[in-house]
């Protein structure tokens, strides 16, 4: 194992929040400390670690514990398990799963799903097709159905409905909540309701007592009205599960889904041009900043891996990039699945239009800087070599492909 210690965010967080159920786990233990008349005190209890079989292991070499001053590698974040053996109720969700994952807007979704399903209601996620997600559990699945076939793959919104359908008369849910998004939700969603003949709750941000609250009148307007049993909602609808692991139990349909006629025809995903995609919708982006020495290198970089371009603020006032092309406060608030920073310190104005992007990758100098305190991955180091490093993996990659192919 490499021994590069890595942060883990989501313990620090956890360590800062006191209203957090494992935040007293998250504190370092004080060894020893300045008695009040003058003497050091040491805590001989403190000392060691809980080895894998649970009992106290002491390293006297302190190879394995670390020095004082050496930073400790994050301890793996053991959440308490929710179980639901008998749910009352169910809570069907269906995720968009944008290329195979769970997204920050389905996250989103799950918590709103458990603020409703409580204690004795189960979440049950409907997954279409294949998919590449491993945290169902984190993310606050209690029963993952996955509906399998070639009939659901691609668009087929109208097959889908059918499994919609059949799994809506197996586990007949309590609430049926579907992302309000362009990448799948929003449509099917609408789809669904017309099939049931419900009338759904449309871009919906908040839900309290009984009530939802709804985007309406172009975004300008609230509409409040009773829940509804088809929940389309909107990003930010609710606060992620964090503080419970559930257990994802895999459920199956009991009959076969109905084949619908065939109406549409997916004749395939088609090439866009990254450089075209607003920046507002674009999946995969590269922001340069001030960091960024070398910027024909940086548009070959992002050419390269088939990324929508951004910039700072800094680099804009400095006309390396056009102004449109702003990402942050005073530009565009992006939503991309990854978004690399390519020599940006994440400045609050900058960090604010990265609030929603789900995969931060931080390139700089500066391991201290707030773009790298944001970021899930980092690599410190020189902007203009990294970049070349990255471009010469793309090709290495593409190479290979084409042998293979061949
Ligand atoms: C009202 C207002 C609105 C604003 N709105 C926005 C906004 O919408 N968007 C926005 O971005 N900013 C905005 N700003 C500006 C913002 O405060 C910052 O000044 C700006 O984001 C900094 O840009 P930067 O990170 O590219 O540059 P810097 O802050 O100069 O950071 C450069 C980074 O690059 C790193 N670096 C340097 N050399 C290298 C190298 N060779 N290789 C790798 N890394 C290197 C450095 O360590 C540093 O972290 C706004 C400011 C105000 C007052």
């Amino acid at each position: 194992m490499s021994d590069i210690i890595r942060r883990d965010p989501r313990a620090e967080w956890i360590a800062r929040n006191r209203l957090h159920p494992l935040h007293a786990a998250m504190q370092p233990h004080q060894q020893s400390w300045m008695g009040p008349n003058g003497v050091l005190r040491k805590n001989v209890h403190g000392v060691g670690f809980i080895g894998p079989n649970g009992l106290k292991r002491i390293d006297r070499s302190g190879a394995q514990q670390g020095g004082a001053a050496k930073r400790t590698a994050a301890v793996a974040v053991q959440l308490p398990l929710h179980q639901v053996p008998a749910p009352a109720f169910y809570i069907g969700v269906v995720p968009d799963m944008v290329g195979g994952r769970l997204s920050s807007h389905d996250r989103d979704l799950l918590g709103l799903a458990h603020q409703l399903a409580g204690k004795d209601g189960a979440v049950l996620a409907v997954v279409f097709g294949e998919h590449k997600e491993t945290a169902f559990s984190a993310a606050g699945v209690d029963r993952l159905l996955v509906l399998t076939g070639d009939e659901f793959d691609g668009y087929a919104p109208e097959q889908r409905v059918q499994g919609l359908r059949a799994v809506d008369n197996q586990f007949t849910p309590r609430h049926w909540l579907l992302p309000d998004s362009r990448t799948g939700g929003g449509e099917l969603g609408r789809r669904f309701a017309a099939t049931l003949g419900e009338r759904p709750a449309t871009r919906v941000w908040q839900v309290t007592d009984e009530h939802c609250i709804g985007r309406a009148g172009a975004g300008l307007q609230d509409l409040a009205r009773p829940l509804a049993r088809l929940i389309l909602a909107a990003v930010e609808c609710a606060e992620p599960v964090s503080e419970t692991r559930h257990a994802a139990l895999p459920v199956e349909l009991s009959t076969t889904v109905a084949r619908s006629l065939s109406r549409i025809e997916d004749l395939g995903a088609v090439a866009v041009d990254p450089a075209a995609i607003p920046m507002a919708e674009a999946e995969f982006i590269v922001s340069g900043g001030n960091g960024v020495k070398d910027w024909a290198l940086f548009h070959q970089a992002a050419a390269a891996l088939g990324a929508t371009e951004g910039a700072s603020r800094v680099a804009v006032d400095d006309g390396f990039m056009a102004r449109d092309r702003q990402v942050g406060a005073s530009g565009t608030w992006v939503t991309a699945r990854v978004y690399v920073a390519v020599g940006i310190s994440g400045a609050i104005q900058h960090l604010q239009g990265i609030g929603a992007c789900d995969k931060v990758v931080a390139i700089n100098l500066d391991p201290g800087c707030d773009m790298i305190k944001r970021a899930d991955l980092s690599v410190i180091g020189e902007s203009a070599g990294i970049l070349q490093a990255l471009i010469d993996a793309v090709q290495a990659y593409r190479n290979d492909a084409k042998r293979d192919a061949a």
